[in-house]
């Protein structure tokens, strides 16, 4: 039993450690939204919706990073710093995706290296992970004009690369963080509180919802709703230690 009293959370135990990744260690913060509450659902297993796995052959991460290029595919594009794209273990078993880039993110090129993202960090390796053993990214790779929320023309271009990434890294869960994270990858209206706390069937893989970071540092008392659902990934990553 691990204790993390700092977060306000006693009971998480820590699994060993898998799929060790020769990726550089990438850091993060986030580009914050709104997150909602809601009820909460402690399944370990559901299968609340059921997407078709991406067709196509696989492609490597870094083929998609060059077909992304110097992107101007969408109106983020002259506003930002840096194309953020992801970091991470390209064969990773538990991905992560945000909504977007923050200032940090666009300043720095890397997802999740604020604030927010030291807590994801620390959420990470509650279930006993490397952060660099995981795939981190977001759905758009360019940071809105004042970290506005994702917009349905800049998601519908740029959300391909996303459906890429996860082929090619081919993770057993995805990880949606925050509202419009989860929302956007399922194609629902449901506010996070109803989706959190179950994995679901999604494109070959299972998806959980939860709070973003940037959300449990606005509402630490809802850190312990992220820890049940990150409890339950792991314990579909590694039964044997449930
Ligand atoms: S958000 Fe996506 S589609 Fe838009 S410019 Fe950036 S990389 Fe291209």
């Amino acid at each position: 039993m691990k204790l993390y009293s700092s977060m306000g959370v006693r009971w998480i135990q820590a699994p060993s450690p898998r799929r060790p990744s020769s990726s550089p260690h990438s850091e993060k913060s986030a580009g914050v939204r709104k997150g909602s509450g809601g009820t909460v659902s402690s399944k370990v297993i559901a299968h609340a919706s059921s997407l078709d796995p991406v067709p196509g052959a696989e492609e490597s991460l870094d083929a998609i990073r060059a077909d992304l290029g110097d992107c101007r595919r969408c109106k983020l594009s002259p506003g930002r710093k840096n194309i953020v794209f992801g970091s991470g273990n390209p064969k990773a078993d538990l991905m992560f995706v945000g909504e977007a880039p923050g200032a940090n993110e666009d300043e720095r090129g890397l997802p999740f290296v604020g604030r927010a993202g030291q807590l994801l960090t620390k959420i990470i390796e509650a279930i006993g992970i490397r952060r660099e053993d995981v795939f981190i990214c977001n759905i758009l790779k360019c940071r809105p004009p004042g970290n506005r929320n994702p917009e349905t023309d800049e998601i519908s271009i740029c959300e391909s690369f996303l459906f890429r990434q996860i082929a090619s890294v081919k993770p057993k869960v995805i990880c949606a963080l925050g509202t419009f994270g989860a929302q956007t990858l399922l194609r629902t209206t449901e506010p996070i509180g109803r989706l959190r706390g179950r994995l679901m069937d999604y494109r070959g893989a299972k998806l959980m919802a939860t709070f973003h970071p940037a959300y449990l540092l606005r509402n630490p008392n809802e850190k312990r709703k992220v820890w049940e659902d990150m409890r339950i990934i792991s314990e579909y990553l590694n039964p044997r230690n449930s």
